[in-house]
């Protein structure tokens, strides 16, 4: 199987009007009926996905509850929409499995990564070593500041010290990805700020309620 996977921008753009559309990645055009969305309400739950029902009448079958999605089955496209929060892309080739998670900085405090990746080895059997992460374009540690309380209870939360005022979302899943054993080669952090970066839809920036939406399938 072939792993297919993108980190939207702006122009990334599923079109929700038209449910018949399909959406480009490199050389592929996948159907937007086979993509699935999570609601997202900053848990740390998840779910395996084994079907997509094409007939169901909702637009890109929402996943309620759960902000992050895993699959072993080709053909189900796994979305995440973010606008600074951070989408994660987890994969194992050998295994045949990948995830897409949203974790912002509840996603973060409450470790959604490192749970997922406990889905990864102990259901799907893969092994660490084999386990690649990547980390798309979300708000960087020089543009979130917080109130103290907020910040004190993250570092409180996560055990990973920070510098007041802003949160540094990425360095804590760094941190947490290292010490459950994911290599430091296989952990991809794609460095763009979506504040700093005007391709990029920013919450912070403007309190935009527009989303990018990143997409991680096999075929
Ligand atoms: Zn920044």
């Amino acid at each position: 199987m072939k792993i297919i996977k993108k980190f939207g921008d702006k122009k990334f753009d599923l079109n929700l009007s038209k449910k018949s559309d399909n959406l480009s990645i490199d050389e592929f055009s996948i159907p937007v009926n086979r993509i699935l969305l999570m609601e997202q309400v900053h848990s740390d739950k998840l779910k395996i996905i084994e079907n997509i029902n094409m007939k169901k009448d909702k637009i890109l079958h929402p996943v309620l509850g759960v902000d992050g999605v895993i699959t072993n089955k080709p053909g189900i496209f796994l979305a995440v929409k973010t606008a600074d929060c951070i989408p994660i892309f987890v994969w194992d080739e050998r295994k045949n499995v990948i995830a897409a998670l949203h974790s912002g900085r509840k996603g973060t405090e409450l470790n959604i990564t490192s749970k997922a990746i406990d889905i990864f080895i102990h259901d799907f059997k893969s092994d660490p070593a084999e386990i690649h992460v990547e980390l798309g374009p979300a708000i960087c540690g020089n543009c979130y500041p917080v109130e103290r309380k907020t910040f004190a209870e993250f570092v409180h939360k996560t055990g990973v010290e920070q510098a007041f005022p802003n949160l540094d979302l990425k360095k804590v899943l760094k941190n947490k990805l290292k010490n459950i054993g994911i290599l430091s080669e296989n952990i991809l952090d794609h460095q763009i700020c979506t504040k700093e970066d005007s391709r990029y839809f920013s919450y912070r920036e403007n309190g935009t309620k527009r989303r990018q939406i990143s997409v991680i399938g096999m075929i």
